[in-house]
């Protein structure tokens, strides 16, 4: 997609600061400054997020998210990590390019990583029978 940021940084059109790359999938810092390490998985080939990606292309970030995850653990002193995505612009999605945020954790590290929920409107229950797959 010719006006998409991260299709730009993927053909380097624009720069990045790439942590990790493949022929399927790229991995650079996201440069909002927000917490220490944000960093961001997209792959190489445009979806707009996880509603319109096809399964192949799927597979190959979570693949890499992984990986950059394990990397984070065993070899840059972090104990987890929180995987973050918003998929729609009313999910609060403002890149329109699939992409899962990394977020490196260790104990005591005061990062408030969770959304904060206004608690729930309906019942469990009634929830559960409308999203049930049936
Ligand atoms: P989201 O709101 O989930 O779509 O996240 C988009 C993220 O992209 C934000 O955290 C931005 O800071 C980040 N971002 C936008 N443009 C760039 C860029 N050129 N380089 C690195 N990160 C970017």
């Amino acid at each position: 997609m010719n006006d998409c940021i991260f299709c730009k940084i993927a053909d380097k059109t624009i720069p990045s600061m790439t942590v990790y790359e493949d022929k399927n999938t790229l991995v650079f810092m996201d440069t909002a400054m927000d917490v220490d390490g944000h960093i961001l998985v997209i792959p190489r080939v445009h979806a707009k997020n996880i509603l319109d990606c096809d399964e192949e292309t799927l597979s190959h970030l979570m693949s890499t998210v992984k990986k950059i995850s394990r990397h984070l653990v065993n070899s840059c002193g972090y104990e987890g990590v929180n995987l973050l995505n918003a998929s729609g612009e009313s999910a609060g999605q403002s890149v329109g390019h699939f992409h899962i945020h990394i977020v490196p954790r260790k104990k005591g590290d005061n990062i408030d990583a969770w959304p904060h929920f206004n608690g729930a409107e309906h019942d469990t229950k009634e929830m559960f029978r409308k999203l049930v797959i049936k």
